[in-house]
């Protein structure tokens, strides 16, 4: 018995129905729609039906033709769109997972908060001042008056005439002192701005100042507080000598070096074969300073020191270049 159209659909769609990849799929298009496919066949052999129902026979078997087509190119289409979900997003849950790095303080924080421990447990207080500053908080109230010639010592960001980028943190200091009256103990750690670039400089760096007045503060006193300081943030070997230097805010001022930290003194390339490190300036704070602030310059006397935290940092952990700190290298910052 000859099957009906109608039949040889009916059973295409149950052989689509349990094909699960494409050869079979392809396999079932060809023994359906194929050359020899019963589909085919069937159109093939149209001539032998009765000649009244030729006609509804053939448009039926046409219509078939194409509808069995869609239907196998769309379940090739449906099994191409889950091999490539499963191929290339593909989910191993018995890998190990891949664990999310922590970020870490850059190593100018690190040493920043170290320092600001330090003089703190010696009873400082943290203040901060701002970045943008007036021209008579950097240079005036600090004793450097307009065409003096310390303003040569600092290559200045101007924002304007009046309005600078500081360019060391020691304006804190009077802005303090205008507001409180002695005793005052602070440091005051912050970004500061020169037009300087090279192994050693940065047009911007980090400083960090102390300031201390009170009655009867002396020399002997900075010189205490800052070897307690030095044997904290290095060791108790390391010794410190005070050369003398000039500064417009402190009378006497002093550079201040350690022993090398790097070969104990012997000599090296870090201290340049002299056996001792630059490591900051200090002095006593400077009667016209006190002054400008209107302290009793007979009643208090105080001292200050600011130093570089780059320097501090570059000498206790052995960096040579201040500038890799600003690279934001993995490499390098993972090692701190
Ligand atoms: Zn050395």
């Amino acid at each position: 018995m000859k099957k009906t159209i109608e039949q040889i659909k009916i059973e295409a769609l149950k052989e689509l129905e349990t094909t699960s990849d494409r050869e079979s799929i392809d396999a079932i298009s060809v023994r359906y729609l194929g050359r020899k496919g019963m589909v085919t066949k069937f159109l093939r052999n149209i001539s032998n039906l009765p000649i009244e129902e030729r006609p509804g026979a053939g448009k039926r078997a046409n219509e078939i033709k194409k509808d069995l087509d869609k239907l196998f190119k769309e379940a090739l289409k449906k099994l191409e769109a889950r091999s490539s979900i499963t191929t290339d997003n593909q989910i191993d849950v018995s890998l190990p997972g891949r664990t999310v790095r922590q970020g870490s303080l850059h190593p100018i924080t690190q040493i920043t908060w170290q320092i600001c421990e330090i003089f703190t447990r010696l009873g400082f207080d943290i203040v901060e001042g701002p970045e943008v500053e007036t021209d008579y908080y950097n240079f005036e109230a600090l004793n450097i008056p307009k065409n003096h010639p310390a303003r040569d010592m600092q290559d200045t960001f101007y924002i304007s005439k009046n309005i600078v980028l500081r360019t060391h943190t020691s304006p804190t200091q009077p802005r303090i002192m205008e507001k409180q009256k002695p005793p005052v103990r602070i440091i005051a750690p912050g970004k500061v701005y020169r037009c300087d670039s090279d192994l050693t400089h940065t047009p911007m760096f980090h400083q960090i100042e102390g300031l201390f007045v009170d009655k009867r503060v002396s020399f002997g006193d900075l010189k205490g507080m800052l070897t307690t300081f030095i044997h904290r943030i290095f060791d108790e070997q390391t010794s410190l000598r005070f050369r003398p230097s000039f500064f417009p805010f402190t009378e006497p001022s002093a550079e201040v070096d350690i022993r090398c930290v790097m070969c104990r003194g012997k000599g090296c390339r870090v201290c340049s074969q002299t056996g001792w490190l630059e490591i900051m300036g200090a002095g006593m704070v400077h009667p016209a300073v006190f002054e400008n602030v209107g302290y009793d310059t007979n009643l208090y006397t105080g001292f200050a020191f600011g130093m570089g935290i780059e320097r501090i940092a570059m000498l206790k952990y052995g960096i040579d270049d201040i500038r890799k700190y600003y690279e934001n290298d993995l490499r390098f910052l993972r090692q701190f």
